[in-house]
């Protein structure tokens, strides 16, 4: 499968946090072939074991989850008002298409409603829409149709709707790939790795609910004790008109941003320069992320038990947390080429 079509299927697979179930699935199936040990935990962390030969254990860890909304409340009329699930931008939503996954698993459709124009009075007309006002239409006429031909609930998640596409020659517009760049990444790093003789294992934690405060993280390090880890996020890249360099997180088509500190974390000289050297060695382009803006699953792993020596290497992403944020091909790439790479070079120097 080439890196289109993997991150198109990925992107494209609805998981709220806490609802990961159809990307974890599809994760699954992708990433079996290549592994010698698959399982769920009880959170739903999905943990895929690669064997080396000796007992050091390098975790990578990627968020499957996205953010998105829940149903909140069905009036007579069919209208939904939407909880938010995550770090949403409220400028956004009007007028977008959102996806509802029902408890069956079926997916239904609705757009954002506005106001129009012409009734709003015209301070009105300057002014955000708060998320608690907005609402999805579904094109039901009543709280019934929802409920009993619809079979919505209260409660059922819901994500952007837009599929996956092309700009242009090598990127792509996606929903989530904040951080599903981070789970193709690990997933094209375990087909690399196929028959590879490995000196350290190999852990792939794909978790949950890091839109919700790093929670999958946590768990998952805590229950497969690694020796090292790397985060693979999908990051902001802000190289756009109007934003000076200082606020320039990542710059997209500069290869992997290799994290030096950000809201929650502050990674070891020793993890960036192991990076750095092994970029350098193989001839990948790479970036050094901005300090210090956001936060990633690091924040939760390298606090666990007595502390574990942990990375964070992203792929840019321009608008995540929106309809549609971008990636190059390009950088995808080289993203997973610096893991794969530092997957072969991980010996257990530094344990
Ligand atoms: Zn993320």
């Amino acid at each position: 499968m080439d890196s289109y079509t993997l991150l198109e299927r990925l992107c494209n697979s609805p998981g709220v946090s806490g609802f990961e179930t159809p990307v974890r699935e599809a994760i699954a199936e992708l990433v079996g072939p290549f592994v010698d040990e698959l399982r769920v935990d009880t959170l739903g962390n999905l943990i895929a074991v690669r064997r080396g030969r000796s007992g050091f254990k390098l975790l990578l860890d990627a968020h499957m989850d996205e953010i998105g909304f829940l149903v909140q409340h069905i009036d007579e009329q069919g209208f939904i008002s939407v909880a938010p699930i995550g770090g949403w931008d409220q400028r956004l939503l009007p007028s977008h298409l959102l996806t509802i996954v029902n408890r069956a698993g079926r997916r239904i459709e609705g757009v954002v409603g506005t106001q129009p124009p012409h009734i709003l009075k015209p301070a009105d007309r300057e002014k955000v829409i708060p998320l608690e006002e907005l609402f999805l239409d579904v094109g039901a006429t009543s709280r019934q149709e929802v409920r009993e031909a619809m079979g919505i609930s209260i409660g059922d998640p819901m994500v952007l709707h837009y599929p996956c596409r092309r700009l242009g020659r090598e990127t792509l517009a996606a929903k989530a790939l904040d951080d599903r760049a981070g789970c193709a990444v690990i997933v094209r790093t375990l087909e690399a790795l196929q028959g590879v003789d490995l000196e350290a294992t190999v852990v792939a934690a794909f978790v949950v609910a890091e839109e919700r405060g790093l929670i999958g993280a946590r768990t998952a390090a805590y229950q497969i004790e690694p020796d090292m880890a790397i985060a693979l996020e999908g990051t902001a890249a802000a190289d756009m008109p109007g934003v000076p360099p200082t606020r320039r997180p990542s710059i997209q088509g500069q290869g992997p941003a290799i994290t030096v500190a950000d809201n929650s974390f502050i990674a070891p000289r020793t993890m960036v320069q192991a990076l750095e050297r092994t970029a350098e060695r193989e001839g990948i382009p790479y970036q050094i992320k901005t300090p210090s803006y956001g936060s990633t699953d690091a924040g939760a792993i390298h606090q666990s038990r007595g502390g574990v020596l942990t990375g964070v290497v992203s792929v840019p992403c321009r608008y995540i947390h929106s309809p549609f944020s971008t990636c190059r091909l390009s950088d995808f790439d080289h993203t997973w080429r610096l893991l794969t790479a530092f997957c072969k070079g991980a010996t257990g120097v530094g344990k």
